[in-house]
């Protein structure tokens, strides 16, 4: 019998509110640009062009139980920003998904923030490089208990909020999302085919911002309670 030449890494695994289970981490998908005000902020013009798709390593998921958790300042940048997201999580396969089935595929939702090393993100935008290295480090995605569709129903309305150290820095709702859940998952699932286990971070709304090491992120979604993150 064949054997691994070395323990195979082991799948990273979220808590699922109200339940014993565990939902495993199988892909991280994102969501670029898509909420107006903060495609502006980031100095780009809004439009309904398709919605920018990235990856982060699903070891990037840093569980965060509900009583808070811990996230690490990142190596080699000065401007680590946060960007509080709605968390779409898939219990079911599909590609070519439409629009109108693509709730049938969402498992629960959840509340995560989407850190960003801004300073390398940007350089390599400015390059034509590839994001990784601003995106996708490790412990780039905090992410709350996931909520079953069963008891949080369709969100398509509600506040998204993040303070730091208690002072509001994001402020929107689920409503000016230019994408819509049902619309994003139907688009990846264009480009990739879906697979349970994967989640969807569906952007970030206006207010994003550095932290620094001591800050407390404490960040909501209408219907999923909240994330409470401090950077050590
Ligand atoms: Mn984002």
């Amino acid at each position: 019998m064949t054997h691994c030449v070395f323990p195979p890494p082991a799948t990273v695994a979220i808590p699922v509110a109200g339940q014993r289970g565990l939902f495993p981490v199988r892909r991280v998908y994102c969501v670029g640009r898509n909420y107006e005000a903060h495609v502006r902020e980031m100095g780009h013009d809004p439009d309904r062009s398709p919605p920018i798709f990235f990856c982060k390593p699903a070891d990037s998921v840093l569980p965060v139980p509900a009583e808070g958790g811990v996230f690490p300042y990142p190596s080699r940048t000065g401007n680590c920003h946060h960007e509080i997201e709605l968390v779409v999580a898939l219990g079911r396969r599909g590609r070519d998904i439409p629009a109108a089935r693509a709730s049938e595929h969402i498992f629960g939702y959840a509340i995560g923030l989407d850190m960003t090393r801004r300073d390398l993100q940007r350089a390599a935008a400015q390059a034509g490089h590839p994001w990784e290295v601003g995106k996708a480090f490790d412990f780039s995605a905090p992410i709350g208990p996931i909520h079953p569709l069963d008891s949080t129903g369709p969100l398509r309305s509600g506040a998204i909020t993040l303070n730091v150290q208690g002072e509001a820095r994001q402020r929107s709702d689920l409503s000016q999302l230019i994408w819509s859940v049902d619309e994003m998952i139907s688009e990846l699932s264009t480009l990739f085919e879906l697979h349970p286990g994967d989640l969807i971070f569906s952007g970030t709304p206006e207010g994003v911002g550095p932290v620094v090491r001591g800050d407390v992120m404490e960040g909501t979604v209408e219907g999923l309670g909240s994330l409470k993150v401090t950077v050590a």
